[in-house]
């Protein structure tokens, strides 16, 4: 389905949200962002996106922020949050909030020194990992970040099947089994 979303007031800026919820609970809902629909598609930035399809990474589906007993306005809730720090990132140049960051290439190339760090220490990026991952040699790190997501650091982005129905502004939309990459 999709929903457009206006976190920041009616006059606020949208967030047009393709969401993909399948009854199973085998497969956990995945869903696009998109700042811009119709002649000129524009998805959001691929931060705190998920590999290599760059669905939202709103949170963690293990970390039970959500259920499916929360229904789904409250994962519309999650996204749309999610678009309200992007958002913020494009503003001010960092991500606010609470973030993971598991491995030093991911860091480094994303995460702004006054971001969450990401290793769990709860403080900013900048006193805690980054002097340590600018050590790290660029073929460990790749190989790092192979060995956690099974694929290489640039293989992101957003399907084409979704961008071209975005370009419809959603009247024809994808089959739901074409969503789950
Ligand atoms: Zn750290």
């Amino acid at each position: 389905m999709a929903v457009e979303a206006k976190p920041l007031g009616l006059d606020g800026p949208a967030a047009h949200i393709l969401m993909g919820v399948r009854e199973d609970e085998t497969i956990f809902p995945r869903a696009w962002a998109f700042e811009r629909i119709g002649h000129q598609v524009r998805p959001f930035p691929t931060k705190h996106t998920n590999f290599p399809d760059a669905s939202i990474c709103a949170f963690d589906p293990k970390s039970g922020a959500w259920t499916r007993e929360d229904g789904l306005t409250a994962l519309v809730d999650h996204y749309a949050l999610w678009a309200v720090k992007s958002w913020h990132r494009q503003e001010f140049g960092w991500w606010p909030g609470p973030q993971i960051g598991k491995c030093a290439l991911y860091r480094r190339n994303e995460f702004d020194v006054r971001e969450w760090c990401g290793c769990g220490s709860g403080i900013p990026y900048g006193f805690c990992h980054y002097q340590r991952d600018k050590q790290v040699p660029d073929e460990l790190a790749q190989r790092e970040f192979t060995a956690l997501f099974g694929l290489d650091y640039q293989n992101r982005q957003t399907p084409t099947v979704i961008v071209e129905a975005a370009r419809t502004r959603w009247k024809t939309l994808p089959a739901l089994d074409s969503l789950i990459f």
